[in-house]
């Protein structure tokens, strides 16, 4: 029988992807040889750099998202993270994968405007000067409506007696966005005080993504759910009353929702995106009708297990990092993401693979009979194997009748002898 792709080592896996022709020679000689950011372009990036901090990237197989095919790096430190997802999406695959929809793609920015005498009469008057406002966003970063992109409209938002946000919502392209934005706020706000001497506290963007929102959803049949100690009905009704409890129980929603990032963040760090940016902005979606609930909701549904994730994503195909960390462009290419909009679409699928795999897992044997076997080979390390000692390490802890570090410790110490 041919090994697995994790069985395989990590040049067998390289070679493969090359002989499927997942990736080209430039970027298996690039995935082979890579050692990282230099400290020349570290130091280019943030300030007082010391060194730079390396995190493995591995793959998550076969992530079938509108009926093509994706092999998505993710950059983690969390053992089985990485099986999970590929797990999740071989799961999703024989439903026919994940279809996914995204009404619009627009960053929403904000002017507060603070000691207003007269609210009424402010909002008015910034409402019947929107084209011009709109003008003076997109002069100040024209380069934006020439690529089709630019301010679209804005709203004001009262917040209290005499505090009101100006939002501006901008189509940003394929940029996160962010920094352009920032610049268009900025001059608009100069403008309202210059003209109108409307007080300004600041302007910026505001990282609640409800303009860029996209939903992923899958069919599952149920009877591909089926384990050795569980019919397939009986895993697809536990998964959708573990999404129930996620609903009602903001102690359940948070950890169902940290096993949806822990695909998402991934994803985000390897296409060189700011995972900031996505958490605070999927936990405030989480909260949005007051009470903190799981992003994902699961339903048996005649004799499927459906499946639906909606997240904020405002994520970039260009600018930000993605042009300077020497990974982002070959991870691009090898999940054969092509825009912004694809790459949304890409991670909410796996957010949701991710999420899938762990409620089956939790449900059924329970989450650490995979997640130790994986967290094995991490005790191992820690424990102080060299190379050579690691497999052979595994494999007596895997037998062990506790996997911890004393054991660990215990069982290298009993190798050596
Ligand atoms: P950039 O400042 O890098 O701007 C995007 C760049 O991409 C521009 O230089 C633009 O060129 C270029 N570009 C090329 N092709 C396109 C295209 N098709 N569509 C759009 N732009 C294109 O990044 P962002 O404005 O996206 O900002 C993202 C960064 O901002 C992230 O690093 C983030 O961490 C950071 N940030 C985040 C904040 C937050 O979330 N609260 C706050 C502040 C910063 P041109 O100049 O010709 O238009």
């Amino acid at each position: 029988m041919p090994k697995k792709f994790y069985q395989l080592t990590r040049l067998q896996r390289i070679a493969t992807l090359l002989a499927h022709k997942l990736l080209s020679v430039t970027d298996a000689h690039f995935f082979a040889n890579n050692t990282g950011l230099t400290q020349e372009r570290a130091n280019q990036l943030v300030e007082n750099q010391l060194t730079t901090f390396a995190l493995p990237e591995g793959l998550a197989r076969n992530l079938l998202v509108n009926g093509k095919l994706h092999q998505v790096p993710m950059v983690t430190e969390e053992p089985s993270v990485i099986a999970a997802a590929s797990n999740g999406a071989r799961l999703a695959a024989t439903g026919g994968g994940f279809r996914t929809s995204q009404p619009q793609r627009l960053l929403l920015g904000q002017i507060i405007l603070t000691d207003i005498v007269d609210v009424a009469a402010t909002t008015a008057m910034i409402t019947a000067h929107e084209a011009e406002l709109l003008q003076v966003a997109n002069a100040a970063h024209p380069s934006l409506q020439q690529r089709g992109g630019g301010a679209r409209w804005l709203r004001v938002r009262q917040l209290s007696e005499r505090e009101l946000s100006l939002d501006l919502a901008v189509d940003v392209q394929q940029a996160m966005g962010a920094n352009m934005l920032n610049t268009m706020l900025e001059a608009v706000a100069t403008t309202l005080q210059a003209k109108w001497t409307m007080p300004i506290l600041m302007s910026i963007l505001s990282n609640y993504a409800t303009e860029s929102t996209v939903t992923a959803t899958v069919d599952i049949p149920i009877t591909v759910l089926a384990t050795p100690q569980f019919t397939g009905i009986s895993v697809a009704k536990k998964i959708a009353a573990a999404s129930h409890i996620a609903q009602i129980d903001p102690y359940r929603a948070v950890t169902h929702n940290k096993g949806i990032m822990n695909g998402v963040d991934a994803a985000v760090l390897a296409f060189g995106n700011d995972c900031r940016v996505i958490e605070s902005g999927a936990h405030a979606y989480a909260a949005r009708d007051g009470q903190y609930r799981g992003l994902s909701q699961w339903q048996v549904v005649a004799d499927q297990l459906h499946g639906e994730l909606t997240l904020p994503l405002p994520l970039g195909f260009v600018g930000g990092a993605t042009r300077l960390l020497p990974a982002v462009q070959p991870n691009q290419r090898l999940a054969t993401v092509e825009s912004a909009q694809e790459l949304m679409q890409v991670i909410c699928a796996l957010g949701l693979a991710q999420n899938l795999a762990a409620l089956k897992a939790l449900v059924t044997t329970g989450i650490q009979q995979g997640h130790m076997r994986l967290q094995a080979k991490s005790l191992a390390v820690t424990a102080g194997a060299q190379t050579a000692e690691v497999a052979p390490l595994i494999v007596a802890l895997q037998q062990a009748p506790t996997l911890d570090l004393a054991t660990a410790q215990k069982l290298l110490t009993k190798l050596r002898q």
